[in-house]
């Protein structure tokens, strides 16, 4: 196929550019112009053998197995000051090919850094165990050892944010890593990738290789020297890799999708509730797995909560991500965009009442707009109530009191985060109790942070990621034995 002049972004292995084996390349767009920009190596599966071995002897050869601990810290903090130098350079990328407001992408690619230091921080702190034990003549002690190749897989929605969810405290264990991006947003993980080298890693330490799942994703999992699999994404692909891990009995960690509900009291502060609500739905156009899809609403303010939301939502500018004054922007991939619109369809279809929105913006050029979305008259059995949409569609779920807010929001697969407008710490205290979710905000919504941990209860995933305990989804802990009786007890007989 003939290109116009697009930027061209090659694998990244053993620290190095490395063109795609098949020679081929796909196009990557923009979702507000809608034109490609970008020609990203296609990887296959002898791309994901070349990556995980660079990998490999990496991990093996002495350049970094051989660092303490504290050196391998020392480059991640000097990885995090190269983050803060670029971090308009790559924001500007993500913003480009995902959509994302500048504003946000820029504070979150600037926060990437802090990801970094932390772990930098952590690095030499994980301190092993000497334990008394119950046996005679020995003294027994435990050592935290790094689990090998990583491969990390994520998705286009907050990419290098993502991506270092998982790389920072995986790089602080001493593992090395191969990245497998979105199709659709690859390039930010190329030009990351290449700080890595300017940091002073070692070669084959960081390594990038892009491409479709099913084309080059599935290699990585299934490769034999990979160690452990780190996965943000659907929950379909997130079933395919964990079945494709069992196979080869790798670990996993899994952060899927959610259908979070955001549940507002009659005694909550309305004015600040009204902003946490359009928070949680409105920003990035929805499209992130925190997503508080299901605002659950107690019956007695229902009528002037929803009236309140719609008047603050409907006057937020769609349009372009880099103008400062826009506050929704586009979807970020064209089947995302055509999936958000069939669940308009689907909430129309079950009778859902739509309060704003519900339509496409075709007036904005060729970028892949949907208005935001609030739909009323929802019950929790709905299509609209249980399936995650990953975009600005809102389903308004009345409810009676305590117990009947538990339990239509735990009546769903999913348990990744859950919101609680309330003024009442009795209340408060008892939602955290009784939601079954990863994360439970009180008066907030949408905060996260390094310091953390972060993961889903039921089909939101497995593992945790940030906080001290993430850097031990990337060790594995030996148990070492060291007799201080030299007189071997009876071989025959265990003691
Ligand atoms: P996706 O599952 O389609 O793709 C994610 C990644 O998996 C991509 O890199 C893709 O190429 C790869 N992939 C797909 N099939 C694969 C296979 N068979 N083998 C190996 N790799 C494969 O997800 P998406 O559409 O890019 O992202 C949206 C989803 O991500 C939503 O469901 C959302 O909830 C979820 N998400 C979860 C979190 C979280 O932290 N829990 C954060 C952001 C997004």
């Amino acid at each position: 196929m003939q290109h116009r002049e697009l930027l061209r972004f090659q694998h990244f292995i053993d620290g190095a550019d490395h063109p795609p084996a098949s020679g081929e390349y796909f196009e990557t767009q923009s979702p507000y112009s809608g034109e490609s920009w970008g020609l990203v190596a296609r990887g296959d599966a002898s791309d994901a053998d070349a990556a995980v071995g660079a990998a490999r002897r990496a991990f093996e050869s002495g350049a970094w197995s051989r660092m303490t601990a504290t050196e391998r810290g020392g480059l991640l903090f000097k990885l995090a000051e190269l983050l803060r130098r670029n971090a308009a350079k790559l924001a500007a990328i993500e913003m480009r090919d995902n959509g994302k407001l500048a504003g946000e992408v820029t504070s979150q690619v600037r926060y990437v850094a802090e990801y970094f230091q932390y772990y930098a921080g952590l690095a030499d702190k994980v301190q092993s165990h000497v334990i008394p034990t119950d046996k005679k003549g020995v003294t027994c002690f435990t050592r935290y050892e790094a689990k090998g190749v990583v491969v990390i897989i994520t998705p286009w929605n907050s990419p290098l944010t993502l991506t270092s969810w998982k790389l920072a405290p995986a790089l602080a264990a001493g593992c090395t890593v191969v990245i497998k991006p979105s199709e659709y947003t690859s390039p930010s993980a190329v030009v990351f990738a290449q700080l890595f080298k300017e940091a002073g890693f070692p070669d084959g330490v960081v390594n990038v290789v892009t491409g479709f799942g099913n084309e080059v994703g599935g290699a990585l999992v299934e490769h034999p020297d990979v160690a452990h699999v780190g996965f943000t994404g659907g929950e379909a692909a997130g079933t395919a890799i964990y079945q494709m891990a069992a196979k080869g009995l790798k670990t996993v960690t899994l952060e899927l999708g959610g259908k979070s509900p955001n549940i507002v009291f009659d005694d909550a502060d309305l004015d600040q509730a009204v902003k946490g609500v359009v928070a949680g739905i409105f920003a990035a156009a929805g499209q992130t797995c925190i997503a508080g899809s299901r605002l659950l609403v107690q019956r007695s303010i229902h009528d002037e909560f929803v009236e309140r939301l719609v008047a603050l939502v409907r006057g937020a500018k769609l349009g372009d991500p880099e103008d400062p004054a826009t506050r929704i922007g586009p979807i970020a991939t064209r089947p995302q965009f055509e999936k958000i619109l069939a669940y308009i369809d689907i909430a129309r279809s079950e009778g859902a009442i739509c309060a704003l929105g519900g339509n496409p913006r075709k007036d904005l050029g060729a970028g892949w707009f949907v208005e935001p979305t609030i739909f009323t008259g929802v019950r929790n059995d709905m299509r609209i109530a249980q399936e995650e949409v990953f975009g600005p569609v809102l389903s308004v779920i009345p409810f009676e009191d305590e117990a009947d807010a538990i339990r239509i929001a735990n009546d769903v697969l999913y348990g990744l985060a859950a919101g609680v407008w309330t003024r009442s710490l009795h209340r408060g205290m008892l939602m955290s109790e009784r939601l079954r979710a990863g994360t439970v905000w009180i008066n907030n919504y949408r905060q996260t942070s390094f310091t953390t941990p972060f993961g889903g209860y039921k089909r939101s995933g497995i593992g945790r990621e940030s906080g001290t305990d993430a850097i031990l989804e990337y060790l594995e802990t030996k148990s070492v034995w060291i007799s201080t009786d030299l007189d071997v007890p009876n071989p025959f007989v265990k003691q």
